[in-house]
């Protein structure tokens, strides 16, 4: 039975995104989806219409429609409801499955928590996925962008993002740090004074299930490795763990499919079998080097919370910066596409910045609607256009006799491109 929605229309076209095998994720997607879109905060309502246009001309280029369901969260639902994350909003994603959403905003140090965080949480969205690739013609800080191909699997639900934390000056900060250095023994490890305590759990179901989607990634994409990316020689019951559940998967589950750096070198000197993915395991601080010095070395990533957020804004700078770099939170048979970046306030409302970025999420998501011809015509018209030095403020500062377009205008030219290549 469908959920009855108070105060947002569901479109009287279209049909819902069903999935047929919650074992495999299985999905059956009908040829006119309802898909829910939020579009946030700041430039989101730039971005978001710019990417709704490019991406139902993709759809309709290759004979099928998207039904857009606007949903509200942020500044909008606060407007609208005075709250700022409305049943509405959850349940439609639940109930239509696929969605996306632009960028929303979280006030720092005090205020509520951060909405996003709050959304991966309630639709148990725990991957977050990012593939970093370089778009022709996008300038980049570095020699060789096009050298960057990789695609980040950032574990979204626990680290210190788990939201377990006591402000200094708290009743529960005092009782936890008494915990801590009378119960625990750590009597002299925190300094006198004020302090916040923040907790990082890490879990074996957590990190299994996250280490699984990257290996089934690597698997049904011809990918050659996997890296689990974690600081466990600091935090060894946490990120040390991290890495050893991700390598019991690897060892334990896959059968041939996949094989452990350290097997490859015990009994194969090194030599792959053919078609496996071979799961290693890198220390962050020497990962964050690593993909500018040996960029094309590295193919999926698996990564605990915090490493996943810092190590896949550097990728994304490689690319050209956060106005160009994708993602989606995938859950078991829930997906939300969303971009790295966030609301840019002081540009909010300008229709001034790059929407490629919000763009190409919503490309994993007809990705992952099986859509993979319309997904083709969204990189090929944005590579089109970028290269015909038709682009946004972003991008025109940076390369020589360029024509600098609205976020509208760019979409716009998006939009024709992939009419005149279908
Ligand atoms: P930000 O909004 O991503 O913006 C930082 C800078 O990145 C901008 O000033 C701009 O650089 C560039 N940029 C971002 N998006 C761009 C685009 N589409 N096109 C061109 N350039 C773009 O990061 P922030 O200022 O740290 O965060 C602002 C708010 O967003 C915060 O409340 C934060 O919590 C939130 N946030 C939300 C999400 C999310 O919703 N998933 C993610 C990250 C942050 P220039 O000024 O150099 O042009």
């Amino acid at each position: 039975m469908s959920f009855v929605y108070d105060r947002v229309d569901v479109p009287e076209g279209g049909a819902a995104i069903d999935v047929v095998d919650p074992e495999s994720d299985e999905l059956d997607v009908p040829e006119d989806p309802i898909i829910p879109i939020i579009h946030g905060d700041g430039i989101g309502q730039d971005v978001g219409p710019a990417a709704q246009t490019v991406l139902q001309a993709a759809a309709k280029a290759t004979g099928r429609e998207i039904h857009w369901m606007r949903v509200y969260a942020g500044e909008s639902a606060r407007e609208m409801y005075d709250e700022n994350l409305p049943a509405d909003t959850i349940e439609a994603m639940k109930e239509f499955k696929v969605s996306i959403k632009g960028p929303l905003t979280t006030p720092v140090g005090a205020g509520f928590r951060s909405l996003n965080v709050a959304l991966r949480k309630r639709l148990d969205l725990y991957t977050n996925m990012r593939p970093t690739f370089h778009l022709e013609g996008v300038p980049s800080p570095v020699s060789r962008p096009d050298q960057m191909d990789m695609v980040s699997f950032r574990e979204n639900t626990e680290d210190v993002y788990a939201g377990i934390e006591w402000e200094s000056g708290s009743d529960e900060v005092e009782a936890v740090r008494e915990f801590i250095e009378e119960e625990m023994g750590y009597g002299d490890t925190i300094h006198d004074g004020p302090v916040g305590i923040g907790i990082k759990p890490i879990t074996e179901f957590g990190t299994k299930r996250l280490v699984r989607k990257a290996i089934d990634y690597a698997l049904e994409n011809d990918r050659d490795s996997v890296t689990l990316v974690h600081k466990g020689n600091i935090m060894k019951f946490t990120e040390g763990a991290f890495r050893d559940w991700g390598y019991e998967v690897a060892d334990e589950e896959y059968g041939d499919e996949v094989i452990t750096e350290d097997t490859l070198w015990e009994e194969r000197d090194g030599e792959p079998p053919e078609d496996a993915v071979v799961v290693n395991d890198r220390i962050a601080d020497n990962m964050l080097q690593q993909i500018l010095t040996r960029t094309a070395q590295y193919d999926v990533l698996a990564l605990p919370n915090l490493n996943g957020d810092y190590l896949s804004d550097a990728c994304g700078a490689q690319i050209g910066g956060l106005g160009i770099a994708p993602g989606a939170n995938i859950g078991d048979g829930l997906f939300l596409a969303e971009p790295v970046h966030g609301s840019a306030p002081k540009y909010a409302g300008q229709d001034k910045v790059n929407p490629t970025a919000m763009i190409l999420s919503g490309r994993i998501m007809l990705e992952y609607l099986g859509w993979n011809d319309a997904a083709d015509l969204v990189r090929d018209a944005l590579e089109e256009t970028i290269a015909s030095k038709q682009v946004t403020y972003d991008i025109e500062r940076q390369i020589s006799g360029g024509t600098k377009l609205s976020t509208s205008d760019f979409a716009g030219h998006v939009a024709e491109k992939i009419h005149d290549l279908a």
